[in-house]
């Protein structure tokens, strides 16, 4: 009888996409599931960005694309790193892949040996340590809570360097915190950085427009640092295209050809017809999808007054993104209708089986005291999902 391999065997399944899949499996049951699991935009893709995709499907955009995406779509994300980030990227710096978490996979394989290390302040992205894991690198996590509003410190970043240190990974705005860091911060980074000119880093700006305290910082705007760091963005979060699955890196030439190489033994070039509807979101206007960006953030208000209404959630005000990380360690060791909840992940299926509302345990991001919100839901599921968790409580 076959085996399937170690590397599978040991790795996580992505928990974020597991809830998302058991609230749809409930839904069909018929229970009346309100599902704030998934970070995703409940909003559909703009019209302009759909009828740039029905004209390059009439324009036979039917063959297999560059592996590193269509040159005009590499000269409208140029211009967009200008624009919006003041960073200048030429042809051979950028790669289009099949979403930004392909993005980060060719990262992690053409930069990782096994044992390398790849520091990831908690709470991570989900996929961060799996992804870390899968290319034979051993992910260091380094934890900060709710009383520092989920940042890491220079002196955190420092201690945690070894030898082997690889790589830094962050994603800012966060997800699931939904921290950003202002460019003071990141330039503290910056600093101890400096003396380790070894280390690489992701700075996974996929949230960057979700963004409710002003400018957005990248860390390769640091002239000292640009040139060992891999900007990626995509276009599922803000342009609400989480299914067409295109996003992208601004790497140093060697890494962004490296990139290209793996892709090209992988997948090749991203869905063609995808990428050209992309050339046409990131040319226009940031303006034209203002409107989604302004109701997260009516959103967040919402939210973030509702939760902290109830006894035993510590929330702190999320400054981007569309998630709130509330800590609910609170409820450890209490059991509620005959549910002992141990930890987050007790918690998050109590709130599921007695409130049906979906979350994701804060596990699942490094760190466990917390539960993961995704506000990305309309003003009456936020309002009567929070109602439901306070009458489960009550
Ligand atoms: N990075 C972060 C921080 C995310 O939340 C996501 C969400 N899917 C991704 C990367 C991957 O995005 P996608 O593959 O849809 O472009
Ligand atoms: N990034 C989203 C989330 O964290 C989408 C799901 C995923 O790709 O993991 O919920």
């Amino acid at each position: 009888m076959y085996k399937l391999s170690d590397r599978v065997q040991s790795m996580a399944t992505s928990q974020t996409l597991a809830m998302a899949a058991k609230a749809r499996e409930l839904k069909a049951e018929g229970k009346d599931i309100i599902s704030l699991s998934l970070g995703e935009p409940d909003f559909n893709t703009p019209d302009y960005i759909k009828e740039a995709a029905i004209q390059a499907i009439h324009e036979n955009y039917n063959s297999y694309s560059p592996v590193d995406g269509y040159v005009e779509l590499k000269d409208a994300i140029i211009n967009k790193f200008k624009r919006d980030n003041k960073l200048t990227y030429d042809r051979s710096q950028i790669v289009v892949s099949t979403g930004a978490k392909q993005s980060l996979a060719n990262v992690a394989m053409v930069l990782l040996n096994p044992g390398d290390e790849v520091i990831l302040p908690c709470p991570y992205w989900v996929s961060y340590a799996e992804i870390v894991k899968l290319a034979e690198g051993v992910p260091v996590e380094v934890p900060t809570s709710v009383e520092t509003d989920f940042k890491m410190t220079p002196e955190q970043l420092e201690a945690a360097i070894t030898p082997r240190t690889k790589m830094l990974w962050y994603s800012s705005p966060s997800n699931p915190s939904g921290m950003v860091y202002s460019r003071e911060e990141l330039r503290a980074l910056a600093d101890v950085l400096v003396k380790h000119p070894e280390i690489v880093v992701v700075s996974d700006e996929i949230y960057e427009h979700i963004n409710f305290v002003g400018d957005h910082a990248s860390m390769a705007q640091f002239e000292d640092m640009y040139d060992r760091v891999v900007t990626v963005n995509g276009v599922s979060k803000a342009f609400a295209m989480t299914g067409w699955r295109i996003g992208y890196i601004g790497a140093p030439t060697d890494i962004a050809r490296a990139c290209n190489k793996m892709q090209g033994q992988i997948t090749s070039g991203a869905n063609s017809i995808a990428q050209r509807a992309v050339i046409t979101a990131l040319q226009e206007p940031i303006s034209k999808i203002q409107y989604m960006i302004d109701r997260f953030k009516s959103r967040r208000s919402l939210i973030t007054q509702l939760l902290s209404e109830i006894e035993g959630f510590v929330v702190t005000e999320p400054e981007g993104a569309f998630y709130v990380f509330p800590d609910v360690s609170y409820f450890f060791g209490k059991t509620i209708k005959g549910h002992q909840i141990k930890n987050a992940t007790d918690f998050s299926m109590f709130l599921l089986e007695e409130a049906l509302v979906a979350t994701v345990t804060g596990d699942a991001f490094g760190s466990p005291n917390c539960l993961r919100f995704s506000y990305a839901a309309s003003e009456e599921e936020i309002q009567e999902a929070v109602k439901r968790i306070k009458q489960a409580l009550a």
